[in-house]
């Protein structure tokens, strides 16, 4: 499978919030940042690690993402579009997760309103209460499927997604990944 990459640095075992952690704790810390790139916010040159691609100053000397003495990795001036896929595939994946979830407590507030219609007893069966169940019941069923569940699914599978690409990365960079 590839997805249980062994963890390559020291630490005590901390579960994350989502129930997985990286075994490449700077994927993480570079995601925002090549969200940033990915969406054209940021200039596509400058001078980035030549382990991580994480963007650096004129000046500095060790990466404060991955730790690498940028005297031995070297710097690059791009980061390569392969790289910048992997963080792609990450944030779509996860994305769609979100977006499922919330289609998922939509429809479920849907069916709900149905059956509030239809057969719910006295003031229930109200389609004022019905409606209002519909827009309150929608809302809160997306918010839990969606961005609570959702987000924790597709964090963890996206994520583990990210890493083994970043692995064969690692393994042979240029190759496509
Ligand atoms: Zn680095």
């Amino acid at each position: 499978m590839g997805a249980e990459a062994p963890a390559t640095h020291e630490g005590p075992a901390i579960v994350g919030t989502a129930g997985y952690v990286s075994p490449y704790p700077y994927l993480d810390v570079l995601q925002p940042k090549m969200e940033e790139r990915l969406a054209r916010r940021v200039p596509a040159t400058g001078r980035f690690c030549g382990f991580c691609f994480g963007r650096q100053r004129p000046d500095t000397a060790v990466c404060g993402f991955c730790k690498s003495d940028l005297a031995e990795v070297g710097t690059e001036n791009e980061i390569p579009q392969q790289v910048l896929r992997l963080y792609k595939v990450k944030q779509n994946t996860e994305a769609r997760w979100v977006h499922t979830g919330a289609m998922f407590g939509l429809t479920l507030a849907m069916g709900l309103f149905v059956y509030l219609v239809i057969w719910g007893p006295g003031f229930l069966g109200h389609p004022g209460f019905a409606f209002a169940a519909l827009i309150g019941g929608g809302y809160l069923l997306a918010q839990f499927f969606g961005a609570f569940l959702g987000a924790q699914v597709g964090y963890r599978k996206a994520a583990r997604k990210r890493d083994a690409l970043w692995a064969r990365w690692l393994e042979s960079p240029n190759a496509e990944l």
